[in-house]
């Protein structure tokens, strides 16, 4: 067990100069249909482009480039509900590591097919992430990776906060963020970057109303176990890891307001992504806008931020739901 250090607005800094380059620095861009619902300015940081589809490749990208050579040398394994998973694979190629991705039954094709192509090897393990996990920690002690945790790790968190890090550089008057919230990895970094610069800005965490795993958590003041249930949000599923170490401390320190969300509010987000904002936006990536069309935020005056997290979506199943 390593001891546990904070994250810090220093460590999100260094983050942003080790993976510049290898990720895209995303667009945060004014959506006018949702600026005038909420009366002012709206804007959505855009993970959507990012590349891999989603924000997971900062943090598994920091994540990687951080590793021993013997690390490297030995290979990585990553336990997934599909974008961390693709996020690694991607980063493990680009730098030349093995890797192998865990994923349970619940993992959509479109993100199995995508990281097999990315040359990780697949094992489908289980009905949950925790059936998956259990799978890749005896794989761990067979071959001796290294395990990359989802959100729960400290160069992950810092990686996850470039998002933040940006989002303050592009609208330094931001007084509200919307953040789809599930591991926290990706709530934690964007907090510390945000409220470490803008210290009365509002931070929202926002996931769907079926296993909501941070949320429970929060209100039960320790990490506790959720039933894993299908969600349009896929990506949000999970538990927090009854050992949390970082993210449910840092998420509860910095989080001002939890929101649940409803499979017919993800669905009528994603719908007004695509028609108001031509935006292709999973349901997880969609939760920040189904919260925002509900009214129920309490947002101070002054400009939001919505994180648009990632893109990866079956396309039948969007058009679908769009059409
Ligand atoms: C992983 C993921 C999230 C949630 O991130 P956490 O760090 O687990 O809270 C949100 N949206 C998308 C698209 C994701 O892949």
């Amino acid at each position: 067990m390593s001891v546990q250090r904070p994250v810090t607005l220093t460590d999100i800094r260094d983050a942003h100069k080790r993976i510049a380059g290898r990720v895209t620095r995303t667009p945060l861009r004014l959506s006018p249909y949702l600026s005038e619902l909420a009366g002012h300015p709206v804007k959505l940081k855009l993970e959507t482009m990012q590349d891999t589809g989603a924000f997971k490749l900062r943090g598994a990208t920091n994540a990687l480039l951080n590793l021993s050579d013997e690390s490297k040398s030995r290979g990585v394994i990553a336990v997934s509900t599909g974008n961390h998973g693709r996020g690694v694979a991607f980063a493990a190629k680009a730098l030349g590591i093995k890797c192998a991705v865990y994923l349970s039954e619940l993992v959509p094709e479109v993100k199995v097919d995508a990281i097999r192509k990315l040359g990780a090897e697949v094992v489908i393990a289980g009905r949950s992430q925790d059936d998956a996990e259990s799978a890749a920690f005896k794989r761990i002690e067979k071959d001796g990776l290294t395990y990359v945790h989802p959100f729960d790790d400290p160069h992950v968190i810092a990686g996850q906060g470039t998002v933040g890090l940006e989002i303050v550089e592009d609208m330094p008057g931001v007084a509200n963020v919307l953040v789809p919230l599930s591991g926290g990895g990706l709530f934690a970094g964007i907090a510390v970057a945000v409220k470490t610069l803008k210290p009365d800005a509002r931070l929202i965490g926002v996931t769907m109303d079926r296993g909501a795993a941070m949320i429970e958590s929060l209100e039960a003041g320790k990490p506790v176990p959720v039933e894993e249930v299908e969600s349009l949000a896929d990506s949000l599923g999970g538990g927090i890891g009854l050992d949390n170490a970082y993210t449910f401390d840092i998420t509860k320190r910095l989080i001002d307001e939890t929101l649940l969300i409803s499979e017919d509010d993800i669905a009528s987000a994603m719908r007004t992504l695509f028609r108001e904002d031509r935006i292709v936006a999973e349901g997880g990536a969609a939760v920040g806008v189904g919260a925002l069309m509900s009214g129920k935020p309490d947002l101070q005056p002054g400009p939001t931020a919505i994180v648009i997290s990632g893109c990866n979506v079956d396309m039948d199943r969007f058009l679908e739901i769009v059409g």
